[in-house]
């Protein structure tokens, strides 16, 4: 998104973000974010993400805005989204503690509604931010939100998913978001096309030094 078409809160977010010199001051500077007024009046954290302790993740994890259990806690794929997002990582060969875990917008949206474009816009500012700190040459975007945001607003899942996209200097996939696949069950689809990309990324991750 170029910066002309930017409101002025997304401009200040994504000001304040850019002079984030590391994860602790982005942190810092993201928790007491008020851009969106409705996201900052109703939320009881901002989500920022989480970072494995060396700062230094293997991939990159990317949803779409914290459930009412990450609102709760603070933490990102925490609930029951969480629970299978790990246990699917775990079958994949995928270790969490070696993942950024982060969402596309990071204070919960009432009802769990999608969040509205300019919220979107307005949180980018830290998602890139994060995202250039991090350095992780993999990024798997999960849900379409997601997806949207790395790939452009026309994309579709199914069209992009099972695959590696190169971005920036960084293979994005985009898959299912575990939402997904509780909604459609353990015979599901999104479960499977999940694990499924899940695995092929482990094995990116494997063949790579
Ligand atoms: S959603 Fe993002 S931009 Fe909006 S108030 Fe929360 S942290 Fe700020």
């Amino acid at each position: 998104m170029s910066p002309v078409g930017l409101d002025h809160d997304a401009r200040t977010v994504a000001a304040a973000a850019a002079a984030a010199p590391d994860w602790a001051a982005l942190a810092a500077a993201a928790s007491t974010c008020v851009a969106c007024p409705e996201l900052a009046a109703t939320r009881q954290h901002v989500v920022v993400g989480d970072v494995p302790v060396t700062g230094r993740p293997r991939f990159v994890l990317v949803g779409e805005a914290p459930g009412a259990t990450e609102d709760e806690t603070g933490r990102p794929f925490v609930g029951k989204s969480g629970a299978l997002l790990d246990l699917l990582l775990g079958e994949a060969g995928l270790d969490r503690a070696e993942a950024a875990v982060l969402n596309v917008v990071k204070c919960r949206p009432p009802g769990n509604r999608t969040p509205r474009a300019p919220e979107v816009a307005r949180c980018s500012g830290w998602l890139r931010r994060q995202l250039d700190l991090l350095g992780a040459p993999v990024v798997v975007a999960l849900g379409l939100s997601s997806a949207k945001w790395f790939l452009g607003p026309r994309t579709v899942l199914a069209a992009v998913r099972g695959r590696p996209h190169e971005l920036d200097g960084r293979a994005v996939w985009a898959t299912y978001h575990p939402s997904a696949a509780i909604r459609f069950g353990p015979n599901g689809a999104p479960r499977a096309g999940l694990l499924a990309d899940l695995t092929a990324v482990a094995a990116t991750l494997e063949a790579t030094p």
